[in-house]
C-alpha cells in the first residue's frame, strides 16, 4: 500500500491509478495545498485511514472548488460512483436510505480526486447499522476556555468511562475540541446508546458544574465545555481518525496517546496536519492498538450507575 513509483514523480499527475483533474488548483491557500498534495495525502494516509472507514456509512464533506470556495456534506448514493466506493442500505422511516461506503483505499483515492476533504463516519457498521459499535464523546470547549481545562475534562471523561467499565481512547478532532471515543459490542439499540450517553454528559455536568454543560445552546455554554452526546444518535457522524479538515492550516484528526495530552502543549486545530500526520500515523497507531480488545457490552448495570433506565 505504500506510494507507487509513479506518484513520486512531483510532475505525474496518476495517484494510485487514479487520473488527477486540476493537480495544480489550490485546496487550501494557508498554506498553499495543491490538489494533487491533497490526491497524495490520501494515498500515503489511506492504510491508516481505512479501518476507520470500512464498512461504515459515511457522510462526505466536499469542496470541488478548494476549501475557499462552497463546502457540502453529501451522504446520499448519487448516480455514479467513482470506482472502489460502494453503496451501503441504511433503514429510514420511509423504507431505506442508501448511503456512501469506502472499502478500499483505491475508493479514498477516489474521492479525494472527487473533490472530497472530509471523511465522517456513523457510530455502526453494515451489516447491523441499527446496532452502534461506538461512543462518541464529542468535546466541544467555549472558544475562550484555556487548553488546561479542556485536558482536565478530557482526563475526567475517561475516569467515568474506566469506573463504569469501559474504555476510553482519545484523538483530536483538527478543530477546538477533543473526541474521546469508546468501543462497545454491538448489542443496544441508537435510542439506548443515546440515552446512555446522555446519563454520561449529565452525570459530568452534575459532577463539575462549573466545567461541563450537556446543554445545546451556545449562550449557555459560558466558559464551559458542552459535550455533544448527540453524536450518538441514529444518523450522527463524527469525524474520523487521519481525516483531513476543510479548515485553515490543513489540519488532521489524530489518534493521541493519554500521555500526550498535555496542558503545556496544545494540540489542536493544525498541531497535526497534511504534511506531518503521515510520519506520525505509526505513533498514533500504538495509541489505539488495544481498541478491538477492549470492546465492551453495555450493561445493566453500567446504565443504573448513570440513573439512566
Ligand atoms: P471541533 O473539535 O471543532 O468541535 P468536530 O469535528 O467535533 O470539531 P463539531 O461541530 O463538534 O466538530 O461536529 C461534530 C461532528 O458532527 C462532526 O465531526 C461531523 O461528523 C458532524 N457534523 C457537524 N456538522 C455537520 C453537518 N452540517 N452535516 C453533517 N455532519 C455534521
Ligand atoms: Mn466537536
Ligand atoms: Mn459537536
Amino acid at each position: 500500500l505504500r506510494r507507487s513509483g509513479a506518484s513520486s514523480d512531483p510532475k505525474a499527475n496518476s495517484v494510485g491509478g487514479v487520473r488527477v483533474t486540476h493537480p495544480e488548483r489550490l485546496v487550501f491557500s494557508v498554506p498553499r495545498i495543491t490538489k494533487l498534495e491533497v490526491v497524495r495525502y490520501h494515498e500515503d494516509i489511506g492504510e491508516y485511514l481505512l479501518p476507520h472507514l470500512a464498512a461504515r456509512p459515511l457522510s462526505l464533506l466536499r469542496c470541488p472548488q478548494g476549501t475557499g470556495g462552497e463546502c457540502f456534506f453529501q451522504k446520499h448514493v448519487e448516480t455514479t460512483l467513482p470506482s472502489g466506493v460502494e453503496s451501503v442500505e441504511v433503514p429510514a422511516s420511509d423504507g431505506t436510505d442508501t448511503l456512501v461506503m469506502v472499502n478500499s483505499v483505491e475508493g479514498i483515492v477516489a474521492l479525494a480526486q472527487y473533490g472530497n476533504v472530509e471523511f465522517h463516519t456513523w457510530g455502526a457498521r453494515a451489516p447491523r447499522p441499527d446496532r452502534p459499535d461506538r461512543i462518541t464523546m464529542d468535546l466541544d470547549p467555549d472558544p475562550d476556555l484555556p487548553w488546561a481545562q479542556v485536558v482536565e475534562a478530557a482526563q475526567l471523561t475517561r475516569v467515568l468511562l474506566e469506573e463504569l467499565g469501559l474504555a476510553a481512547f482519545l484523538k483530536t478532532t483538527g478543530g477546538k475540541g477533543l473526541h474521546i471515543v469508546t468501543p462497545i459490542k454491538a448489542t443496544r439499540s441508537w435510542d439506548e446508546v443515546k440515552a446512555f450517553t446522555k446519563g454520561l454528559a449529565s452525570r459530568l455536568a452534575s459532577v463539575a458544574p462549573q466545567r461541563f454543560t450537556a446543554r445545546l445552546s451556545k449562550s449557555s455554554r459560558g466558559g464551559r465545555i458542552f459535550i455533544d452526546y448527540l453524536r450518538n444518535g441514529r444518523g450522527a457522524t463524527a469525524v474520523a481518525s487521519y481525516s483531513l479538515r476543510a479548515r485553515e492550516g490543513a489540519p488532521v484528526s489524530v489518534p493521541l496517546h493519554w500521555d500526550e495530552l498535555s496542558a503545556k502543549k496544545d494540540v489542536r486545530a493544525e498541531h497535526f496536519n497534511l504534511r506531518n500526520a503521515v510520519a506520525r500515523a505509526p505513533e498514533s497507531e500504538t495509541a489505539w492498538q488495544d481498541y478491538a480488545a477492549q470492546r465492551r457490552t453495555l450493561t445493566v448495570k453500567m446504565f443504573r450507575a448513570l440513573g439512566v433506565d
